[in-house]
């Protein structure tokens, strides 16, 4: 089964996130905990939390990711900034387990000129101190562009991280095309080989979402800017190749492209005719 969706506002929501990917052809989709350049998250409302979980079951929406604020920096040379970002992730996190398979995707943060080493120290002691045992949430580190000191532009930097988190039964890894293109694996024209580095490195069992976006700069450039699906550097052949693979087919695939509603539901018909199984 096909599972497709998009990034959508939360501002009405989960119900009305919900019903907007049912409307729009979705069965998955992705949306910011809170203001995703910071800011207090609204109220639980178990009601509305209550009414998805029943809505969900008869419309059969088979996944939800949840994404972190930008501007949450686990890995800041500023301990307040840091503290901030474990405070919200304990605070997502509370906040997801109310969701049924819920996962929540971060970027694992900018070391700022502290050197890697420092940021995936930083990055792993804050995981250390916000995972429990019986929490259900997944958090997903998400594969970075490496644009300025981001952390988590290499495969390795991230097995870095996860090796470094005692209860790391809890973590995955989301794959963004755009930035590992950007970030110099050549998804294009060694897909194979690609995911067979990922496999040897963090182990696809890893592996539990795809951020689908074309990107608007060529390989390795490190910049970051999703395009629209086909119009980029990955186009459309590579990924219909992609959502295909053996080993990416039955995964959550979710479009953060540079689209209103109606551009994503159109994308989201168009990867359907596409997907072959
Ligand atoms: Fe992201
Ligand atoms: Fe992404
Ligand atoms: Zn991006």
């Amino acid at each position: 089964m096909f599972k497709i969706g998009c990034h959508l506002s939360s501002s009405g929501g989960y119900l009305a996130m919900g019903k907007e990917a049912v409307r729009i052809g979705a069965n998955a989709f992705q949306f910011f905990t809170r203001n995703p350049r910071g800011g207090a998250a609204k109220p639980l409302d178990l009601d509305d939390i209550n009414a998805f979980n029943e809505y969900r079951k008869e419309n059969s929406i088979l996944s939800v990711l949840a994404h972190a604020p930008y501007t949450m920096n686990a890995c800041a040379k500023d301990e307040g900034l840091r503290e901030f970002a474990k405070n919200t992730m304990l605070d997502d996190i509370m906040r997801l387990d109310n969701i049924e398979g819920a996962m929540y995707n971060f970027h694992p943060g900018s070391h700022v000129s502290q050197g890697v080493e420092v940021g995936i120290d930083y990055i792993s002691s804050m995981l250390n101190e916000v995972i429990t045992e019986d929490q259900k949430t997944i958090i997903l580190l998400e594969t970075m562009a490496g644009k300025g000191s981001e952390v988590g532009r290499s495969f390795e930097e991230i097995k870095a991280i996860i090796d470094k988190v005692n209860l790391n039964d809890k973590l995955g890894v989301c794959l963004d095309t755009c930035h590992v293109y950007d970030g110099g694996y050549d998804i294009v024209n060694k897909l194979d080989g690609v995911l067979a580095e990922f496999d040897r490195i963090i182990g696809l069992n890893r592996l539990k979402a795809i951020h689908l976006n074309d990107t608007k700069n060529p390989f390795e450039s490190h910049k970051d800017r999703h395009e629209k699906i086909g119009d980029g550097f990955l186009g459309i052949e590579a990924i219909t190749r992609i959502i295909n693979h053996e080993k990416l087919k039955d995964l959550p695939f979710f479009l953060e492209t540079p689209n209103d509603i109606d551009g994503y539901e159109r994308e989201i018909a168009l990867l359907k005719t596409l997907y072959k199984y």
